[in-house]
């Protein structure tokens, strides 16, 4: 069954998936497939199997929690995804991110250029994965859910992310490519040497965001910054 409360519009949403199990690591692309066919077991589905469970968010204690709460319309989630997009402009520069909702949070490929993919692609997957990771931490480990935490937890995600996308573009000479993406981002400088020489010296990417998001990471492979 597809989501009954997504409010998504599903033209040529199957073909655009395709894009993304070529981006996403295996577990986040099955996930985001789940996710579009209500595949997640949230309090609601609980409660569905068993009326004795409650079907309170557990996030905000307010509201049923179907994977549409979960995922957007809860307070702290839906603070969360405006800070997403502030990023996904960052990495977008040349391109006006729209205002967040959950039809384009849901199905992206509609809204954005197929050019920038990558970034749209990697940005709502880690997003959903991130809410996920920190509302099982809840659920399994009485953890609180912390505004900050979310986003600590996604940019790490996003962040590692692009290193692995980085060092898969050395891997496959396409550095030219890789830099054609990601490159229009202050956030993100490569120097790399994969693209010019045999020198195993110089391969250095540190993506950071500005302002509350601050630095992210600042990665140097074992070979060192040369
Ligand atoms: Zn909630």
């Amino acid at each position: 069954m597809v989501a009954p409360d997504l409010g998504v519009g599903w033209d040529g949403i199957w073909g655009h998936f395709m894009r993304v199990r070529n981006i996403l690591p295996p577990a986040q692309t099955l996930f985001w497939w789940r996710f579009l066919h209500y595949n997640i077991m949230t309090g609601a589905q609980v409660h569905h199997m068993n009326p004795a469970v409650s079907d309170e968010c557990h996030i905000c204690n307010s509201g049923r929690e179907t994977v549409g709460h979960l995922f957007w319309y809860c307070n702290k989630v839906r603070q969360f995804w405006g800070q997403v997009y502030q990023l996904l402009q960052l990495l977008a520069p040349g391109f006006q991110v729209p205002v967040p909702e959950l039809s384009i949070v849901v199905n992206p490929f509609l809204s954005f250029p197929k050019s920038l993919s990558p970034i749209f692609v990697t940005v709502h997957g880690f997003a959903m994965w991130s809410v996920w990771k920190l509302y099982l931490g809840v659920i399994f480990e009485g953890k609180p859910f912390h505004l900050l935490a979310l986003e600590e937890l996604f940019l790490s995600f996003v962040s590692s992310h692009i290193c692995t996308l980085f060092l898969s573009a050395c891997k496959g000479k396409k550095v030219k490519g890789f830099v054609k993406v990601w490159g229009e981002s202050p956030l993100i400088r490569v120097r790399d040497s994969c693209m010019r020489s045999k020198s195993k010296q110089t391969t250095y990417l540190s993506p950071y965001v500005r302002g509350q998001f601050q630095m992210l990471i600042t990665w140097a492979p074992a070979n060192g910054f040369g």
